[in-house]
C-alpha cells in the first residue's frame, strides 16, 4: 500500500495576524494537553506515512521535545519528508537544531513580505531582518530544504516593493517558495479596517504583481508546478503534491481534514474538545476522489496537469481557452499558463463542465 501523508494542525499563535482565518487560540497552557492528545490519535489510527507535515497555527511553539515525541509515536518510511512551519521569531538557531535532531528535514517559514510596514500592516510578529536570520539560521542548522512563504498583493504592496522583497529573497538559502495572493476573509480585523483595505493593490496591479513574481523566481531557478508554488529541481513539497493528485492523507488536530479510504472527513475546530475526546471526533463530508474532484485538484498542477485522457470532454471546452493563451497542450495534458492561474477557478468551471 502506498504511505499516505500524516497532517497534524497546531493550534496556537502567539497572536492573531489581522488576515487569518485559520483556526488557532492564544491560550499556551495547553500545548501539553494538547500534544498527548495527538499521540492518542496517532498511536489509534496505526498507519504508516511517507510524508508528515505541521501547520497552524504555530507549529514552531511547540518544543523540539514536543515534536520528536510526537515523531516518535507515528510510524515513518524511511526517507520521509518531514515538513514544520515556522514563524521566524519562534525559531531561533538552537531551536532549529532541536528540531533537526528531532527528525524534521523541511522548514518552511511564513515570511510573507521583507518590508516592514507591510508586515506590520499585516499584524506579523517579525521583520524582514528577523526573517533573513531565521532562514540562515535553518541553513546553518545543517538545514538543505528551506521554504518560503509569501503573500502578494497585502496593504501597501506595489511593484517595487515586492521587486525588493523577492530580490532580498532570492540571496537566502532556500529551495522552494509559496505565494500566495492575498484574500481578504470576512470577518477578519483586515477585512474590517478600511485604513488598510483602502491600500491593497487593485486588481490589475495584483495581476502584474502575480506575474512579475512567477518570472522572477522562474529567473532564478525556481520552477512554478502549482498555482502559488515554486521549487528548485526535486525540491516540490511531496505532501502538498499528495492533495492536489488526490492521493490520501490523515489529519490530526481541531480543523484538520483527512481523506482517508475514500472518505472525506474533519476533526472539529475545538481544542478543548480534541483534548478530551479520547479520539478525535470524524465529522464526515462524504466520498471524495471522483474523476471531477481529480480533474479540479491536477489542474492546479502547473506541469502535470489534468491529462486528456482521464477527462477526454475537456479537450473541445479547451479551445477558446488555448487561444487566449490561458491553457496549454502538453504531452496529452492541458496545463494553466500563468495567466490562466490568475483566472484558475473559472478555467477549471469551464473546463470541467
Ligand atoms: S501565525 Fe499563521 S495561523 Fe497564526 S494568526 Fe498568523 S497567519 Fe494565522
Amino acid at each position: 500500500m502506498q504511505s499516505i501523508g500524516l497532517y497534524v494542525h497546531v493550534p496556537f499563535c502567539k497572536r492573531k495576524c489581522l488576515y487569518c482565518d485559520f483556526y488557532s487560540a492564544a491560550d499556551m497552557s495547553r500545548t501539553d494537553a494538547y500534544v498527548r492528545a495527538v499521540i492518542r490519535n496517532i498511536k489509534a489510527a496505526g498507519l504508516t506515512y511517507g510524508t508528515v507535515y505541521f501547520g497552524g497555527g504555530t507549529p514552531s511553539l511547540l518544543t523540539a521535545e514536543q515534536i520528536s515525541d510526537i515523531l516518535s509515536a507515528a510510524d515513518i518510511s524511511d526517507g520521509a519528508e518531514i515538513s514544520m512551519e515556522c514563524n521566524p521569531e519562534s525559531a531561533d538557531f538552537s531551536y532549529l537544531c532541536g528540531l533537526k535532531s528531532a527528525g524534521v528535514n523541511r522548514v518552511s517559514f511564513g515570511i510573507q513580505s521583507l518590508n516592514d510596514g507591510e508586515l506590520a500592516a499585516l499584524g506579523r510578529l517579525h521583520n524582514a531582518d528577523k526573517a533573513c536570520e531565521a532562514v540562515l539560521s535553518a541553513y546553518r542548522a545543517g538545514f538543505e530544504n528551506i521554504s518560503a512563504d509569501l503573500m502578494l498583493a497585502t496593504p501597501l504592496q506595489t511593484a517595487e516593493s515586492l521587486n525588493n522583497t523577492l530580490e532580498r529573497l532570492l540571496e537566502l538559502p532556500l529551495t522552494h517558495v509559496s505565494a500566495y495572493l492575498l484574500k481578504v476573509e470576512k470577518g477578519t480585523p483586515l477585512s474590517l479596517d478600511k485604513s488598510l483595505t483602502e491600500k491593497l493593490p487593485n486588481e490589475d496591479e495584483t495581476a502584474d504583481m502575480y506575474l512579475m513574481t512567477v518570472e522572477r523566481l522562474s529567473a532564478a531557478g525556481f520552477e512554478q508546478y502549482e498555482i502559488s508554488n515554486f521549487a528548485r529541481k526535486e525540491f516540490e513539497c511531496r505532501h502538498n503534491l499528495k492533495y492536489w493528485r488526490c492521493e490520501e492523507y490523515f489529519g490530526i488536530g481541531p480543523s484538520a481534514h483527512s481523506f482517508l479510504d475514500g472518505e472525506r472527513f474533519y476533526c472539529p475546530p475545538d481544542t478543548e474538545k480534541f483534548i478530551s475526546d479520547a479520539l478525535q471526533e470524524r465529522v464526515s463530508l462524504g466520498t471524495g476522489g471522483d474523476t471531477e474532484e481529480k480533474a479540479m485538484l491536477a489542474l492546479r498542477l502547473t506541469k502535470e496537469g489534468l491529462r486528456l485522457a482521464d477527462l477526454p470532454e475537456a479537450e473541445s471546452r479547451a479551445e477558446p481557452l488555448l487561444k487566449s493563451g490561458l491553457v496549454k497542450k502538453e504531452q496529452g495534458a492541458l496545463l494553466l499558463t500563468p495567466e490562466g492561474c490568475l483566472v484558475s477557478n473559472e478555467i477549471i468551471c469551464r473546463l470541467i463542465g
